[in-house]
């Protein structure tokens, strides 16, 4: 029909409930005993279960929040548990972004 028009930005993220900053471990499976601590000085990011003292870092950026902290250190331990299925995701990706458009007027 008309143009199509492209923007290049996306929408920022808004989240406007209370963020989390306790989570479930993944480790000792013991809900709400992560706590995740972002270091801005040092631009670090840690994440720490206080019951199993399994520990996670990560470098953080001013718009890093504990749930990204928490994310990464899921995804880290999801690729040393399955190693292979990190593959598998990249072709089925590649494939979705594909066709993938912006179908909104
Ligand atoms: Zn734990």
């Amino acid at each position: 029909m008309g143009k199509r028009k492209s923007r290049a930005k996306p929408p920022p993220k808004k989240r406007m409930d209370k963020l989390d900053t306790v989570f479930c471990c993944p480790f000792c499976n013991h809900g709400s005993s992560v706590e995740c601590r972002i270091d801005l000085k040092n631009l670090i990011g840690e994440a720490s279960c206080r019951i199993c003292l399994e520990t996670f870092s990560t470098a953080v950026n001013a718009l890093t929040e504990p749930i990204d902290i928490y994310s990464e250190w899921i995804d880290e331990c999801e690729r040393v548990n399955n190693p292979e299925e990190d593959n598998a995701n990249h072709y089925e990706d590649d494939n979705a972004s594909r066709y993938r458009y912006d179908e909104e007027e």
